[in-house]
């Protein structure tokens, strides 16, 4: 019998619905994606009409296709590939990713589309480039590098997507994407962040013309499907014991992602985690070469390792899909940190659970948190089987306050000047003898040669 709210409830929209090619479609069926995300579905329209877009939604909602589904459905064949499609992101992490993205839609249509990131040689980017190419993701630094020694030209694009402004910016790219702009057509710009900060809101004001914000879950919303709880922990060597403890008495972290602000606490814990089960982790930092990071991605997205650790801004671009936990082994200084580190689990569709390790350091900025949620995370007691480690980080020692000792000064109010009376041998005072009268003292007066014995005057 029909309920209702069967008869109040919105009809599911599907990928039909929406104004998409055959290949596209194709595509998303292939993939085995059937309903629109809600950004998907309000974005379409939006980005079909031309206008520019502030997309706000976090990652895990699907926002990569909100943006390439339309662009991709408004990309035109052309003989000779132009890039048509530009596609700024902070991190290579997340251009390996998006590119991977626009590869799974185009099974179909003849995109070419290539990656272009720093730290890696330029060369094999330059040949790509002048191959011809369609679409190009990119981090700011070296597109503006391939831009200015004349491999790029940037005159035939389109459509400019700006995503994880937030975390462009915040990361000091705001000159490199002025610089970009001015290198740019007229075009439509597509901006999509996780939350609209000041930086955000000023880049918008002086560069943007007023677009239409699309928005999936208001600023700061955790996504339903992530369950959040947290432990209350002494200091950092608690924290290592009690993270093993996770890992040693519950099967179901199997794809568990570790947060940490530090890379020093990041390949601290990494030695720890390795020495306990060995092989079954990995760590990813900015310090880490960039093979070493994408070998570690695989080996996690694989399943070879059991847990990987991260610091924020590498773990941004990391796509992989069915990461069970999420632990915060210290609470990020930004509430919006946290709320990218929790969205890597409880992807689009999947439940995930989050932890977050607190010390009475942290409780002020977790307090932060939760207003920004507007949620209370519930808190477990540590498990008895947890040591309570009693040895402290320099950084954790209580500060000692040295007692300070007065010592009593003499009155000196009432003393004299600084000189006492001599005494009187010492009152002499030095006066010069001539050595003539010395001599005298001592010898009598001389005798003249007129008058000494013997000597006659004159002959
Ligand atoms: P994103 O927020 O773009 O990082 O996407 C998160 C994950 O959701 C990715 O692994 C996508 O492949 C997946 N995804 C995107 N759109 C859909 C959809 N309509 N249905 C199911 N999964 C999706």
């Amino acid at each position: 019998m029909r309920t209702f709210a069967d008869y109040f409830q919105a009809p599911v929209m599907t990928f039909e619905d929406l104004n998409l090619n055959k290949p596209l479609l194709n595509a998303l069926n292939d993939m085995g994606f059937k309903t629109p995300t809600p950004i998907q579905e309000k974005a379409f329209s939006v980005v079909m009409s031309g206008k520019d877009v502030l997309g706000i939604a976090q990652t895990g909602t699907g926002k990569t296709f909100a943006y390439l589904l339309p662009c991709l459905r408004q990309w035109t064949f052309q003989k000779n590939k132009v890039p048509q499609i530009l596609i700024l992101v902070p991190t290579r992490e997340l251009v390996a990713q998006v590119v991977s993205e626009v590869e799974k839609l185009t099974p179909y249509i003849d995109v070419k589309v290539t990656g272009v990131i720093g730290g890696v040689s330029i060369h094999p980017q330059i040949a790509a480039i002048s191959a011809g190419v369609d679409v190009i993701v990119a981090t700011p630094g070296r597109l503006l590098e391939l831009v200015i020694n004349g491999t790029l030209k940037l005159k035939t694009v389109k459509k400019l997507v700006i995503d994880e402004v937030d975390e462009m910016l915040s990361l000091g790219f705001r000159p490199q994407l002025t610089h970009i702009f001015d290198a740019l057509p007229k075009r439509q710009n597509l901006l999509f962040s996780a939350t609209i900060t000041e930086e955000v809101e000023a880049l918008i004001a002086d560069y943007f013309n007023n677009p239409i914000r699309v928005e999936a879950a208001p600023t700061g919303t955790p996504l339903v499907n992530i369950k959040q709880h947290g432990y209350f922990v002494p200091n950092f060597n608690t924290k290592i014991n009690l993270l093993i403890h996770l890992f040693e008495s519950n099967a179901e972290l199997t794809k568990v992602l570790v947060f940490t602000g530090s890379k020093a606490i990041a390949d601290i814990i990494f030695e720890k985690m390795d020495a306990r089960f060995p092989e079954r982790f990995g760590v990813i930092h900015s310090n880490k070469a960039q093979n070493y990071r994408f070998n570690a991605v695989n080996q996690f997205k694989a399943g070879a390792f059991q847990g990987l650790i991260a610091t924020d801004i590498v773990a941004r671009g990391i796509d992989v899909y069915e990461v069970t936990h999420v632990i915060n082994f210290d609470t990020p200084d930004e509430a919006e940190s946290y709320m990218h580190r929790i969205g890597r689990t409880g992807r689009y569709d999947k439940d995930g659970i989050a932890i977050t390790f607190i010390t009475e350091q942290e409780k002020p900025l977790f307090e932060k948190i939760e207003t920004l949620m507007h949620y209370e995370v519930p808190m477990i007691e540590l498990p008895e089987t947890v040591e309570i480690s009693e040895v402290l980080l320099p950084s954790e020692m209580p500060v000692v306050k040295m007692k300070t000792i007065k010592v009593r000064l003499p009155d000196r109010s009432t003393a004299g000047p600084a000189f006492h009376e001599k005494k009187d041998k010492n009152k002499k005072t030095n006066s010069k003898v001539p050595h003539k009268q010395l001599m005298r003292e001592k010898y009598g007066k001389p005798k003249k040669r007129a008058n000494k014995p013997g000597k006659k005057k004159g002959k």
